[in-house]
């Protein structure tokens, strides 16, 4: 079984790469999917953070940096990360 971290909340996140994953589907919160945003910017990201990003445009690395800030652990005070 093949797992990638999310870019946005670093979870390990499985994907269905390739054959015989089908059932992934079926059993619930995990799975992710790769987005190519608008500013040909590319980042790996399970359901839960696609569905924090805005849904009345296209999303960008912004708002993807925003989904992280805001799933970061108590990453909301003063910030550090660099990135
Ligand atoms: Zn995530």
């Amino acid at each position: 079984m093949a797992t990638e971290p999310c870019d946005a909340c670093g979870r390990s996140v499985r994907i269905a790469g390739g054959v015989a994953n089908v059932w992934s589907f079926e059993t619930g919160p995990s799975g992710g999917m790769t987005l190519e945003l608008v500013d040909d910017s590319e980042h790996f990201l399970c359901f839960d953070c696609v569905e924090r990003l805005p849904g009345d445009r296209e999303p960008t690395r912004e708002d993807v940096a925003a989904v992280a800030a805001e799933r970061e652990p108590g990453g909301d005070d003063g910030g550090g990360d660099g990135e």
